[in-house]
């Protein structure tokens, strides 16, 4: 780890449809480099003990351009934050994988989306960094990059779907709160 140990704090997970998850995100400025650096290390503690692959900050009430992710098998961590991240390039060849949300507890479903993709962000240095994604890697990034515009992965299911997988978790969370 790094010199500049910070104690991370569990964040607390919005749950759709809370509205701040379909707001828009601002870009991060060099004006937010504290608050950010805070964030992102309380988003891979929250990630982590979830468990989940990645989380955007508006998933924990922050509506800043920011998203963590990490797809490597638990026993080889591989975290990856992302400030400001950029899809500058997209394939034409689809892939379909499984995906959840943490903010869509326990529901899943598969997603049709481009097969590879390029994305620009700034590291946690403020480093300016490209990378190339395949695979689950490459759907992942795509779905929290959509959360930092409001977008939901159930939005690419069709509407049927989308009501039926709704319903469901609109269902749990309701069961849920009834035995609390
Ligand atoms: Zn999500």
């Amino acid at each position: 780890m790094s010199e500049t140990q910070i104690e991370a704090h569990l964040l607390p997970i919005l749950i759709c449809p809370d509205p701040k998850l379909r707001k828009v995100a601002r870009p991060v400025t060099p004006g937010d480099t504290e608050e950010v650096r805070e964030l992102i290390s309380d988003m891979f503690a929250t990630m982590y003990k979830a468990p989940g692959i990645g989380l955007a900050a508006p998933q924990v009430g922050r509506l800043l351009r920011v998203i963590t992710v990490d797809v490597a098998p638990k026993d080889v961590p591989a975290p990856l934050a992302l400030i400001n991240p950029e899809i500058i390039a997209k394939s034409e060849e689809t892939a379909v994988q499984q995906e959840g949300c943490l903010s869509i507890p326990d529901q899943y479903a598969d997603v049709v989306r481009p097969a590879r993709v390029k994305v620009r962000y700034l590291d946690e240095n403020w480093v300016k960094q490209e990378i190339e994604a395949e695979g689950l890697l490459a759907a992942c990034l795509q779905h929290e990059i959509d959360h930092l515009n409001g977008v939901l992965f159930v939005d690419y299911l069709t509407p049927l779907k989308r009501n039926i997988l709704l319903r469901k978790l609109a269902k749990a969370q309701k069961d849920m709160q009834a035995k609390r």
